[in-house]
């Protein structure tokens, strides 16, 4: 018997008659013989919803408490969702995190799923039930419940596919698959049939939010087929994330990523010595911010300038953490950042055998005067910073050069 765990995110359980819905897809695949464990995000706007009560009360929530709070989301969903299945006269019974044991670490609010308890799910499937798992949380070593920080619900779904051994992840969202780009932007956008897992990795991190990276980096480790589908439509085939070797016949470059949340930080004037950059970054990363790209030039005089990007939201606590311990600590010039960046990201496998991928990129955007800013790379991918209001520009016109639009 094949086993099947299904991913619905917010907007496809987003009200009442929508959780009926999903529970009458899930009555198709049953009596097709398959087994099936649901995982279900918090209807949509509800996390939203409890983060902003909880700022409220107070201004920086407290996150083992706001753990407590937002995961509450996923635990009205679960069990709609197995009334409406009950409903159908399907057997069926809702587990939250906690209650499965998905164990995590103590990190509040970005928790990382260390091991799952499958017992019970393997004994519930085997007497016939269809089994709902509150996406986005666990609970750790002492008990208290954790999140896997936003998206996570996605998470929770390939972790549980690859602690059951299933035979597919399919997450059901509000697109019908991952597209070359995002649609709102480039109207000739296209579906792709199938992206490697790298590819998603890199489009994921350079922010499409088609699925939340941890996700697919548990599924790439695992080898979970996972596939990504809309819940709104009766058939298709989804976005099927493969492994490269599947996939010998495919464009060179497979997507064009973008992400607006992005901002910039220089260090001025730094001494050029051993321990620098970690005498920089070194407080960063104890704050627990991900830095991005990071740049530092070569050096004249014994000095040099130190660049990286982080996080639009991390901006102001960088800022203060490099001006107040590390420029008085290393007597830096000066330290300066801007946030109204953006970085847009060519991906492919293809690059891996073709050349001249940066040149075109480049030619294409100085033909339009854009300016770029920092540039990174790895073996698939090309990232440039440029200013936020190029952006949409950016994308359109790379878009076109490597011609991923939409032939009619
Ligand atoms: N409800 C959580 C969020 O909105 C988790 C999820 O949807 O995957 O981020
Ligand atoms: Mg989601």
């Amino acid at each position: 018997m094949t086993l099947i765990v299904q991913k619905y995110g917010g907007t496809s359980v987003g009200s009442t008659e929508r959780i009926k819905n999903v529970a009458r897809r899930i009555a198709k695949f049953q009596s097709r013989g398959q087994q099936i464990v649901v995982v279900v995000s918090a209807m949509s706007g509800e996390t939203n919803r409890l983060i902003a009560l909880a700022r409220e009360v107070q201004a920086h929530p407290d996150p083992r408490e706001l753990d407590v709070m937002v995961s509450t989301g996923e635990q009205v969903s679960i069990a709609l969702l197995s009334m409406a299945l009950m409903d159908l006269g399907i057997k069926a019974k809702s587990y939250t995190g906690p209650q499965v044991r998905i164990l995590t670490d103590s990190a509040y609010t970005k928790a990382r799923i260390l091991k799952i308890d499958e017992d019970k799910i393997r004994a519930d499937l085997d007497a016939g039930y269809v089994v709902a798992v509150a996406g986005f949380q666990g609970v750790d070593e002492v008990g208290s419940i954790t999140t896997l920080g936003r998206g996570g619900s996605d998470t929770t779904a390939v972790a549980l596919a690859a602690a059951l051994g299933a035979d597919e992840c399919q997450i059901y969202t509000d697109v019908d698959g991952v597209y070359t780009t995002d649609p709102r932007i480039v109207p000739e956008a296209r579906k792709l049939a199938t992206i490697t897992f790298e590819e998603m990795l890199e489009m994921a991190s350079l922010g499409s939010k088609v699925l939340q990276i941890r996700s697919v980096e548990f599924a790439g480790k695992y080898k979970v087929k996972l596939r990504v589908l809309s819940s709104f439509e009766e058939e298709g085939e989804g976005t099927l994330i493969t492994f490269e070797e599947e996939n010998m016949e495919r464009a060179i470059i497979s997507g064009i990523a973008f992400n607006r949340d992005e901002a910039k930080i220089t260090v001025l004037g730094v001494p050029d010595r051993p321990g620098i950059a970690y005498q920089i970054l070194g407080p960063v990363a104890d704050a627990n911010i991900d830095v991005d790209m990071i740049i530092q030039n070569v050096g004249h005089d014994g000095m040099t300038d130190f660049s990286f990007t982080i996080n639009r939201s991390e901006f102001t606590r960088t800022m203060d953490i490099l001006k107040n311990q590390v420029q008085p600590h290393i007597g830096a010039r000066g330290v300066i950042g801007g946030d109204r960046i953006a970085k847009v990201s060519v991906v492919g496998v293809g690059m891996r055998s073709h050349v001249g991928i940066a040149s075109t990129m480049f030619r294409a955007l100085a033909e339009e005067g854009i300016n770029i800013q920092m540039i990174s790379t790895s073996e698939i991918k090309i990232s440039v910073v440029v200013d936020e209001k190029y952006m949409e520009l950016a994308v359109r016109v790379l878009h076109k050069v490597f011609e991923l639009d939409h032939v009619s």
